[in-house]
């Protein structure tokens, strides 16, 4: 089989690696590195990152029903590097020049590098609805959950009920939230998922379509399938349905609908349909060696006809590869190709309520609650932040199976 590498890199000494993006496939990259690095090959590893915590977003959702605390799902990069090689930038990378090897951040600095790592994620897609922008609520990193935690307290506190809350979007983001609002208003609330498509969960199996719907119906979200959003305001929203356009008032919307990957910061992109970079299975970039790719932002190897998916699960299994090859090309040895495997599907429906779907079986809740939550447990980013959690977590464990949810 010819090498991956259709030229071989640089080897200085003392290379510096750059990581852009402290999500799942920067994050977990550069604490690979640092770990199976060590003794092996001595290298200055440089985090690009602007936020100051890491958000381990599959369990974003516990923040709002009070399942898990903001320090558990959203630790300080400042905590994690600790004793580690790793050196946390704390600003956004404006652009890189692959030809000159420098990335350019925000503050104005230039770094150089002889290793780069691009991991920046995706991001919400810009709608043309007026008013998403100033009047709908994200859901995506932690300081969109801090900011919906705001608002939800502030409107529990002074409005009378019921709350009127509408989340957009039908996929995993929106059944999600649906299910955590619902269960944590209970009677003040009244919640209604908005869906363009005839059904939830539309890439998912019929099976899990069944179940995630149950679980809205059994909380009395209403749901309103081929409707679209026509304007939001800052007490209403308007609708259109089949029938015409209708406005109701409204306390608060989630916009929970469509991401894309963050744009490309040096020169052409190579972009498939989907937005995301064009890679070798190697994660390398074509013609860049010292270039890996991973996560959302690119389009990872698994199937002939599709990519891996944009998810948490691909973005941790690829941060490993790209650690093992950045590695292998620094010592002058062919790296590997990237091979996805597809775990399951796991997904929170309510307060101690959970879907998991792996290898044929399906189970659902609160036993596939705590199953989801141990299986996390062990994705947490360091040992130390992990044991941190689990002595949180068993201390608690009597209340969590005994507390009623809602
Ligand atoms: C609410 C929510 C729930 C999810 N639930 C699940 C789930 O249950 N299971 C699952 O497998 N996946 C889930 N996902 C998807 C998962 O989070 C992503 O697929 C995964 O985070 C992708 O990893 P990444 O490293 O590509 O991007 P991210 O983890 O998003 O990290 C990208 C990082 O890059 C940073 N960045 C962006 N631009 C720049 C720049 N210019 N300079 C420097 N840094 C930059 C961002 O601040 C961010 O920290 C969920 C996503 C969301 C939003």
């Amino acid at each position: 089989m010819p090498p991956l590498t259709p030229q071989t890199p640089p080897r200085p000494a003392h290379p510096h690696i750059c990581i852009i993006g402290g999500g799942f496939g920067g994050l977990y990259t550069a604490l690979y590195l640092a770990r199976k690095g060590r003794g092996r090959q001595p290298c200055d590893i440089t985090l690009v990152e602007p936020s100051d915590r890491f958000t381990f977003t599959p369990l974003l959702y516990e923040v709002l029903t009070d399942e898990l605390k903001p320090w558990e799902i959203a630790p300080r990069y400042g905590d994690l590097l600790q004793g580690t090689a790793i050196h946390h930038r704390q600003t956004a990378a404006q652009g890189w020049d692959l030809q000159a090897r420098t990335v350019t951040l925000a503050t104005g600095e230039v770094l150089t590098y002889d290793y780069l790592v691009i991991a920046t994620g995706s991001q919400q897609r810009p709608v043309p609805v007026p008013g998403v922008q100033n009047h709908a609520y994200r859901f995506r990193t932690w300081a969109d959950a801090d900011a919906l935690e705001a608002r939800l307290a502030q409107l529990e506190a002074v409005a009378p009920p019921p709350i009127r809350v509408t989340v957009v979007g039908g996929g995993p983001s929106g059944v999600e939230v649906a299910c955590k609002l619902a269960d944590r208003l209970g009677q003040r609330g009244q919640v209604q998922l908005v869906e363009q498509g005839d059904r939830v969960l539309k890439p998912f199996s019929p099976r899990m379509q069944r179940v995630a719907t149950r679980a809205l119906v059994k909380r009395r979200v209403t749901l309103r399938f081929e409707t679209g959003v026509q304007v939001i305001t800052a007490d209403a929203l308007t609708l259109t349905t089949a029938t015409g356009t209708e406005t109701t008032p409204m306390d608060l919307v989630v916009w929970a609908a469509g991401t894309r990957p963050t744009p490309w910061l040096g020169g052409d992109p190579a972009t498939t349909p989907l937005g995301q970079q064009a890679i070798r299975p190697s994660l390398q970039l074509p013609g860049q060696p010292y270039v890996f790719v991973v996560g959302d932002q690119a389009a990872m190897p698994w199937r002939r006809d599709r990519p891996a998916p944009q998810t948490a699960q691909a973005a941790y299994q690829a941060a490993a590869t790209v650690a093992h090859n950045l590695l292998a090309v620094m010592q002058g040895r062919s790296p590997k190709a990237f091979r996805y495997l597809h775990l399951g599907d796991m997904m929170t429906l309510g307060d101690r309520d959970a879907l998991v779907s792996s290898f044929g079986l399906l189970i659902q809740g609160r036993f596939a609650a705590f199953i989801r939550q141990v299986v996390y447990l062990q994705r947490l980013p360091t040992w130390g932040h992990r044991l941190q959690v689990a002595r949180h977590r068993l201390t608690h464990l009597g209340i969590w199976f005994r507390r009623n949810p809602g």
